[in-house]
């Protein structure tokens, strides 16, 4: 389940719209999403560690201009 860190829905990462190809920045897998209730944009941080635990969090990320 991912929450989009403006209005708060929560959902499916699949009812996100995927903006650009997932991408490595350190440890994590970060995907650029799109609410489709608010339409606002945000990076979804995810990693599984070594332990086997998974971590994610959301960056919200400013439009451009
Ligand atoms: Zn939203």
């Amino acid at each position: 389940m991912v929450k989009c860190p403006y209005c708060g829905y929560e959902s499916n990462i699949n009812d996100f719209k995927l903006l650009r190809n997932p991408w490595r920045y350190r440890f994590y897998e970060v995907r650029r999403l799109e609410c489709p209730k608010c339409r606002k944009v945000f990076n979804y941080y995810y990693e599984v560690t070594s332990e086997g635990k998974e971590v994610k969090f959301m960056i919200r990320v400013k439009p451009r201009g």
